[in-house]
């Protein structure tokens, strides 16, 4: 713990577990030896705090955990009413027999983003756009410090979705389409957490992580027959046994290697080419929560249901319970009927349905975690951190998140970076709104447009750098005599259930949107920025934009979007999935058979002022350096991606603009490559690459 701890002392009472002194595993084991059936049904079971009918339920069925659910915030919506909150609920575990402290849980999935004024990273698709393993790491240990800050010790995050078809919605809350792109992400489990065997999770500025959703949210099928009533969110992802390890399972193998204290089954079904099992909802699926995250991967931590996910499991409520939990759930968030949920469960192993050693392992995991947490000894809010949620150096972070995210994709005439001295010309419905710029999963769940917390938008950030430009929100101002215009398109915020067939929501532009792109780059030199959390269908418009950005879902930092638009900050993003050319392309991803996008997975512009230069004999000599850093065993070396970002640079210097797909594939891979540790291979695809290029 930090020197400037207190030091609690708590009086044990003779009681084992009381002690702090000793190791956890004895603790577990002198408190569950105390426990009656009732008391550990309560520790398996997670209520949403508005669903208690009376704050004396936390005590009367001696509940485990409780959750704000996306929006489920108190009023007002400040970080000292959190704390005062989540203290509240603590406070009514000291009328249980046995005092064990809940472990309260929230979706801080991009900063700590249910509470007004904290600091809103930009979405994983952001983050994975960077490359940046580092601030990645960073982005984590500052969600987690105004996390905890609060008094909330436990985050429904990191989402370890590998996106393989953007009509699905939550697709922004991956890091991207490739496993290796997640895996080398996932030093944000380190940010938030601290150690990989969990001494650090009693620190006040960490937090308990759940990766999600295990496993193949980010890979379900889009329409087919094979779905039946099923849809996209929350569908069924079909898969040979290779494709789930490799796609799917690898990012979860590393968050176990990292010390993820929870995992998060998906409410996706996973249905395995071949096995003729059919579709199994993951909630109910044994063989790969007991048998994969468990057994051959040796997870100890404990596993959380998603929300109410167990009641989509095919029969009545006590086969939903008996077997999700036989198939190694340890704690339900179920999320509102709390009493039937454990007079079921306690039922079930009186039945002998569920075994009672299940229910002990269960309920030892979750302990165990709660002693991590230091929950025993500081069960409240330790509020020395409160001013550090959204403070300015918690901005700077997600400012620098912002800019690293941005990915420039084409840039004609180097209309980027814009100067301050130029005439500047704003317009399109992404500009100047925050709720749009943070998305889904800010202040309630699904997010909303406008001015919801504190931020500055993408326009204010150019303001402060541009204090003249002109601002026409849909381009109706008369447009000439300006020396650049941007235009700021894209999409309104959702969060689940998106992607469902005939829902409506596709890939495409609006109207209004459309109209302010022709009328802005009709008449000027253009760039225009995508605020989206997944790629927009372009194509089209292309010939008439002069400089293309995806800007994601940049979070409340718009400055740091302006830092690369104003050329404090090179551009570096790379698109961490793959830009379809048409929506009959989805979905499409690196290592498909056919692979002719708009732009390749990977492919990213640098406005860096030491424009690479050379030709093939260049390309040999990185080639040749890479090969002797792998060799020494220096593969995923500063080094190494440094030498690959060279060699990445002068092919597309030589492909320019046109993306075919002989030089897409090749490309595409090299940073697939990298990822895995092969900067040799990596050079050896861009050489390809640049070969095709002609
Ligand atoms: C989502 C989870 C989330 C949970 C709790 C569910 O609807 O799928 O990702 O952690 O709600 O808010």
């Amino acid at each position: 713990a930090p020197a400037e701890d207190p030091v609690v002392v708590v009086d044990a009472h003779g009681l084992p577990y009381l002690d702090a002194r000793l190791p956890v595993k004895r603790r577990v084991a002198d408190l569950l030896s105390r426990m009656t059936l009732a008391e550990k049904a309560g520790q398996m079971t997670q209520a949403e705090r508005n669903a208690l009918r009376a704050p004396g339920d936390i005590a009367g069925y001696a509940l485990g955990s409780l959750l704000s659910g996306g929006g489920s915030v108190p009023s007002p919506n400040t970080p000292e009413a959190w704390a005062r909150m989540v203290d509240g609920y603590q406070l009514r575990t000291r009328a249980t027999r046995l005092q064990i402290p809940l472990v309260y849980g929230v979706d801080a999935v991009h900063g700590h983003n249910n509470v007004a004024g904290a600091t809103i990273m930009p979405h994983n698709v952001g983050i994975g756009a960077s490359r940046d393993p580092g601030l990645a790491a960073r982005t984590g240990a500052v969600t987690a410090k105004e996390v905890r800050a609060t008094g909330v010790p436990w985050d429904f995050a990191p989402c370890l979705c590998v996106s393989r078809d953007e009509r699905w919605g939550r697709s922004y809350e991956a890091f991207g389409e490739d496993p290796a792109l997640v895996t080398a992400m996932e030093t944000v489990i380190q940010g938030m957490q601290g150690a990989a065997d969990g001494r650090d999770l009693d620190r006040n500025d960490k937090v308990l992580t759940s990766a999600k959703h295990f496993v193949g949210d980010g890979g379900t099928e889009f329409g087919s027959s094979t779905t039946g009533s099923y849809t996209i969110d929350q569908g069924v992802t079909r898969v040979t046994r290779e494709e789930l390890e490799a796609v799917h399972l690898a990012p979860f193998a590393e968050a176990v290697k990292r010390g993820a204290g929870t995992v998060m089954p998906s409410y996706s079904s996973v249905d395995v080419i071949g096995d003729d099992l059919g579709p199994v909802k993951m909630h109910a699926n044994a063989e790969l929560i007991n048998g994969v995250l468990k057994d051959r991967m040796g997870f100890e931590g404990f596993v959380i249901s998603d929300w109410q996910a167990i009641d989509q499991i095919p029969g009545d409520y006590p086969s939903d319970v008996r077997t999700s939990v036989n198939a190694g759930l340890d704690m339900i968030m179920v999320p509102t009927n709390y009493q039937d949920f454990t007079r079921t469960l306690v039922a079930e192993v009186e039945a002998g349905r569920i075994p009672a050693p299940r229910i002990d392992d269960a309920v030892s995991r979750i302990l165990t975690q709660k002693f991590r947490l230091g929950l025993f000894e500081k069960p409240y809010a330790d509020t020395t951190h409160l001013p550090s949620v959204g403070s300015a150096e918690h901005r700077a972070v997600a400012r620098e998140a912002a800019a690293a995210s941005q990915v420039l994709l084409k840039n004609d005439g180097g209309v980027l970076p814009l100067k301050a001295s130029q005439k500047v010309y704003v317009a399109g419905s992404n500009a100047d709104d925050l709720g749009n710029q943070t998305g889904g999963w800010t202040i309630s769940w699904q997010g909303g447009s406008g001015r919801r917390t504190t931020g500055t938008t993408i326009l204010e950030g150019m303001r402060k750098t541009a204090p003249g430009l002109t601002w026409s929100k849909d381009a109706s101002a008369p447009v000439e005599g300006y020396d650049a215009g941007v235009v700021v398109v894209g999409e309104t915020p959702y969060a689940e259930g998106v992607g469902d067939v005939g829902n409506g929501h596709d890939l495409e532009l609006s109207a209004a949107d459309r109209a302010a792109v022709d009328r802005v780059c009709a008449a000027m030199p253009c760039a225009v920025l995508v605020v989206s959390g997944r790629p927009q269908l372009v194509g089209d418009l292309l010939p008439g934009i002069d400089a293309l950005v995806a800007s994601w879902l940049p979070g409340t930092e718009g400055d740091g979007v302006a830092d690369v638009l104003y050329g404090r900050k090179p551009f570096t993003g790379q698109l961490p999935v793959t830009w379809p050319r048409s929506e009959a392309q989805l979905p499409i991803n690196v290592g498909d058979a056919s692979y002719a996008p708009q732009y390749p997975y990977g492919w990213g512009l640098t406005t860096l002022t030491e424009a690479p230069r050379g030709g093939e004999a260049t390309l040999k000599a990185l080639g040749l350096a890479a090969r002797v850093l792998q060799a020494a065993g220096r593969g995923d070396s500063p080094e190494a991606r440094r030498l690959v970002a060279r060699a990445r640079l002068l092919v597309q210097d030589r492909i320019g603009q046109e993306v075919t797909e002989a030089v897409a594939k090749p490309f595409a891979e090299a940073d697939h490559r990298l990822l895995s540790g092969d900067p040799a291979g990596a050079v050896a695809r861009l050489t390809a690459a640049y070969r095709a290029a002609g």
